[in-house]
């Protein structure tokens, strides 16, 4: 059964004006590896630690400020949330399609809240926490190309021709701000369409970066703005000791115009200084350690990096699965054909190899986990090669296959073909992580040696769901595995209203 809405009643949780106040204790354990009679033994030590988590309730009205708005994601999520805002349905070859969040895991999945009477009850996802509304979302950004998004939604060719129509009026007017140009961190391919860029040095744009934010903020009446980077992928910076490894050094860096200060970094640190969240949705190390030493020092959400929409989705169910199966995965090898402007961008070597490695580590913490399998060290062969083929479009192609081990010395190899609008699946996680972000900021939590409340780590890995390569904290583990992904996210908002995590137990009919 499916129930739209819920309340928690229970002696920790309490429902005061604006604000969800839940006292919560965490189950977990701790490890001890310690000589007991002259041999060294590990001691697992299961534990309790209290929480209490503080959730302000009251929902802001949003903008969203997109870097590279123009682009096939920008124009496709500018699109999809007018036309669910507007309630527009549009005829198919197939039938009359309404408008949906499909692909959204805050708007379009549900979480199991118990049994009744024999019957497992569901609610939406959404019903954990009050959440921004994506339909009083306002849309904002910046782009190298002055096309409107009216315009940008043609070129990019996702949405159906009678949907377009519709969404036409909506979208002209929308002109994207100027955006920061540096042709040596994208493909000399891009060089066409930048034709809307911000003069004057580094320091320079950066400032123009906050204005541009603190307009929009003004203009549009938003009490809140989230910024997200759907711009092209940048080649790599380097990491340069005295450069960008420190704040102290990254904000010297960027006083001086140095130049292998990226474009996405400057953006990142405007919106630091505005302590306005930044999510990096390419692949490129936006987050040089300088700048992840000023977020954390300023307590400025960031996030990223690169949307987990496709092949690599898969991939962190699929060796998820067969490792925890007891079966060694010892090759993949992934292609992707790919026709779009990001295609293009991405045949370049330097973009091509930013994309590389963040689909390369994706599989890691899986193999990792399984002593049984894999020795010290040892990794199945993993290979990712990306072609632009330009008649494909949108339409990415993406093809797996995955060699393993099985029982006694056998081999099994699954082999998938996987054909999807590549715009269609990033557009609802960009919503997600736009969402989940700003929910991130209105809840704060206090272990139970601690004197007050603090909000999360500003390094928001609380968002890894969505992304390929998540951005942890120095010195914390990466979690890649999708199912520990959703579960971490889903178990945290459930704490927020006092609820255990989900254990699948159901114990209640396991006795008779
Ligand atoms: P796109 O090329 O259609 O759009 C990118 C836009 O960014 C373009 O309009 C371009 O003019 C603009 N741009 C480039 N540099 C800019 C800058 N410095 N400032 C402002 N605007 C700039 O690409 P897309 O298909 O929308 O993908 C966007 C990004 O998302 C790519 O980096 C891609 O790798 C990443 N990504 C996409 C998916 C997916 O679509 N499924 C998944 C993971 C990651």
């Amino acid at each position: 059964m499916f129930i739209e809405k819920f309340k928690v009643e229970s002696p920790n949780v309490k429902y005061v004006e604006d604000e969800i106040h839940s006292v919560y204790n965490y189950e977990t354990t701790e490890l001890v590896h310690e000589n007991r009679n002259g041999s060294y033994k590990w001691i697992v030590k299961p534990k309790t630690v209290q929480y209490e988590f503080r959730t302000d309730t009251h929902v802001p009205k949003l903008g969203v400020m997109l870097v590279g708005w123009g682009g096939n994601n920008g124009s496709t999520l500018t699109g999809g949330v007018i036309a669910n805002k507007e309630g527009i349905s549009w005829a198919t070859k197939d039938k009359v399609q309404q408008a949906n969040y499909f692909g959204s895991l805050t708007q379009a999945s549900s979480i199991r809240l118990g049994s009744f009477n024999g019957e497992e009850i569901y609610a939406p996802f959404k019903s954990l926490l009050p959440m921004v509304n994506p339909d009083d979302i306002v849309f904002g950004g910046w782009d190298i190309s002055d096309m409107n998004l009216a315009d940008a939604m043609a070129r990019a060719k996702v949405f159906d021709i009678d949907l377009q129509k519709q969404l036409r009026p909506y979208m002209e007017s929308m002109v994207p701000l100027p955006g920061i140009y540096d042709p040596d961190f994208i493909a000399a391919n891009q060089g066409s369409r930048a034709n809307n860029v911000i003069k004057g040095t580094k320091k320079e744009q950066v400032q123009k970066i906050i204005e541009d934010i603190r307009e929009f903020k003004e203009k549009n009446k938003v009490d809140k703005i989230v910024v997200l980077w759907t711009a092209n992928t940048e080649r790599y910076s380097n990491i340069v000791v005295g450069l960008n490894d420190t704040m102290e050094n990254l904000l010297a860096a960027v006083e001086k115009d140095e130049s292998e200060i990226s474009p996405s970094t400057l953006f990142a640190l405007a919106c630091i200084y505005e302590n306005v969240p930044f999510i990096n949705g390419s692949p490129q190390n936006t987050f040089v350690p300088g700048l992840i030493d000023l977020a954390i020092k300023r307590n400025s959400l960031i996030g990223g990096d690169d949307f987990k929409s496709g092949q690599t989705k898969m991939k962190s169910v699929l060796v998820d699965f067969l490792v925890g199966a007891g079966i060694k995965p010892t090759s993949i090898v992934s292609y992707n054909h790919l026709g779009n402007n990001d295609g293009m961008n991405l045949s370049a070597p330097q973009t091509f190899r930013s994309k590389e490695i963040s689909k390369s580590n994706v599989v890691d913490d899986m193999v990792s986990s399984n002593g049984i399998l894999y020795e010290p060290g040892e990794h199945p062969d993993h290979v990712v090669v990306i072609k632009y083929v330009p008649y494909v479009g949108d339409s990415k192609r993406a093809m797996d296959e995955y060699t393993s081990e099985i029982f006694m010395g056998g081999q099994n190899t699954i082999v998938m073909h996987n054909t999807c609008e590549d715009s269609l699946l990033a557009a609802p996680i960009i919503l997600d992580l736009v969402l989940l972000a700003e929910l991130t900021t209105r809840i704060q939590l206090k272990g139970e040696a601690e004197g007050k409340f603090h909000s999360f780590h500003p390094v928001a890995t609380i968002l890894s769901y969505l992304t390929k390569a998540p951005l942890v904290p120095p010195g914390t583990p990466v979690v890649n595995a999708l199912s520990k992904q959703r579960a971490m996210l889903e178990n945290i908002l459930r704490a927020c209203v006092g609820l255990s995590p989900e254990n699948n137990m159901i114990l209640e009919y396991k006795w008779v």
